[in-house]
C-alpha cells in the first residue's frame, strides 16, 4: 500500500493490525461479500481491471478494509487518497498518471472532492484518459494523456452528496449496514486472537452489543477493556469485566456514549422533544453538524431514539424512556 492519506494517518495505527486481509476473514455484510467475491473472481479470470466500485456507509464499517481486501485478492497495488486532500486538478492527475496496470485508486470521502477535480475523473473512469490544460490564456493547449486501466474505489459516508455523473460511473455500488451484536462479537473474538487477549464468548457478546453496530468501535473498546483486564483482573475479559469496564468508559447498555446522550437530552430538555434542526443541535453540543450527521445521528435513528422529519429531528418515546431510566439510575448525562 502506498501514499497514506491525511485522514488515514489520523486513524490509530492499531486499526491496521486487526484489519482483515482476505474476503474470507471479513465478517458480516453477507451480500456485499458474496457479490464482491464474484466480481473479483470474474475480473481475475478475464484479466481485466475490476469495475469501479463505490462503498457507502457510516465511518468504521469497513469501507477502507474492503478496498484493501480487493487489492490483496487481486494481487495489485492500492494507492490511497481522500476527497479533501485533492485540492487541485494537478494533485489527482499526478496520482492517476502514476498508477500501474489494474491498480486500485482508493478515494476516501469522495463526496468532498472539488468539482474541478471531479471532472477529470469522468474520462479517466470511462476511457482511462485525461485531458489536461497546459499553460494559460491564448497559449493554453489541451493534452490528452492515456492512463493504465485501473479501478477506482470510492468511499463515502454521504452518498446523497455525490453528483449523479460521478455516481453513475461506478459499475458496483455497495451500501454497508450497521453490524449485528452477533457479528460484532465474532469481530471482537477475531481481533482478540490477533491482539493476544483472552476474551470469553460472553465477554465478546457484551462488547459487541455496546459497539454501536461498528467494528472500529468494537476494536477500540476491546483495547480499552484489555487495559482494565490487565490492571484490575485476571487478564481475562469475561462478561462481568467487560460490562464493568464499559460502564466506566461511560458506554451505556445500548452502546450510547456521552455525546449520544447529550444529543438526546438536548432535544428532549431544551427543545421540547423537537423538531429541531441539526445545525442548532450542533451548536448546542459544540460539535460540527457534519459530525452529528455522519457519526451520531445514523445510529440514534437506527436504534429508534430519534426521527428525521422535514422540520428537523424529533425525539421518540424510546428516547424519553432511555433518559428517564438513566435519571432513575442516578445518571444526569
Ligand atoms: P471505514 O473505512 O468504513 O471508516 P475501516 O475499513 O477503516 O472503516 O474499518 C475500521 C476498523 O474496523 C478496522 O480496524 C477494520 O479492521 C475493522 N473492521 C471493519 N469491518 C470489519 C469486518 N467486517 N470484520 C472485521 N473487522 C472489520
Amino acid at each position: 500500500m502506498s501514499a497514506p492519506t491525511e485522514d488515514a494517518a489520523k486513524r490509530p495505527q492499531a486499526d491496521d493490525s486487526i484489519r482483515p486481509q482476505r474476503l474470507a476473514d471479513f465478517i458480516g455484510q453477507g451480500d456485499v461479500r458474496s457479490n464482491l467475491g464474484v466480481f473479483i473472481q470474474a475480473a481475475r479470470e478475464r484479466g481485466k481491471a475490476l469495475d469501479h466500485t463505490l462503498f457507502s456507509g457510516n465511518p468504521g464499517l469497513g469501507k477502507t478494509t474492503l478496498a484493501q481486501i480487493m487489492a490483496s485478492e487481486l494481487g495489485v497495488n492500492m494507492v490511497s487518497t481522500s476527497g479533501p486532500v485533492l485540492e487541485r486538478v494537478g494533485d489527482l492527475a499526478a496520482i492517476l498518471t502514476n498508477l500501474s496496470r489494474h491498480d486500485i485508486l482508493f478515494i476516501d470521502e469522495i463526496h468532498r472532492m472539488p468539482a474541478t477535480v471531479e471532472e477529470i475523473l469522468y474520462p479517466a473512469m470511462e476511457d482511462y484518459k485525461i485531458d489536461l490544460i497546459i499553460g494559460q490564456g491564448p497559449g493554453a493547449r489541451t493534452v490528452k494523456i492515456d492512463l493504465e486501466p485501473f479501478t477506482l474505489v470510492g468511499a463515502t459516508t454521504r452518498i446523497g452528496l455525490l453528483t449523479s455523473p460521478l455516481r453513475d460511473r461506478f459499475g458496483c455500488v455497495f451500501r454497508l449496514e450497521f453490524y449485528s451484536p452477533e457479528e460484532l462479537s465474532r469481530i471482537v473474538l477475531r481481533a482478540a486472537g490477533i491482539l493476544g487477549v483472552t476474551v470469553t464468548e460472553e465477554g465478546a457478546w457484551a462488547i459487541g452489543r455496546r459497539s454501536r453496530g461498528t467494528p472500529r468501535i468494537a476494536g477500540r473498546l476491546l483495547r480499552r477493556i484489555r487495559d482494565y483486564a490487565v490492571v484490575q483482573g485476571s487478564g481475562v475479559v469475561d462478561k462481568r469485566l467487560a460490562e464493568e469496564s464499559l460502564d466506566k468508559l461511560d458506554v451505556d447498555p445500548h452502546g450510547l456514549d456521552q455525546m449520544d446522550r447529550k444529543i438526546l437530552s438536548l432535544i428532549v430538555n431544551q427543545f421540547g422533544g423537537g423538531p429541531v434542526g441539526v445545525k442548532t443541535i450542533a451548536v448546542a453540543c459544540s460539535e460540527e453538524s457534519r459530525t452529528i450527521e455522519d457519526i451520531y445521528e445514523p445510529f440514534l435513528i437506527q436504534c429508534g431514539f430519534i426521527k428525521r422529519t422535514p422540520r428537523g429531528r424529533v425525539a421518540t418515546a424510546k428516547a424519553y424512556q432511555h433518559l428517564k431510566m438513566r435519571l432513575d439510575a442516578g445518571d444526569g448525562s
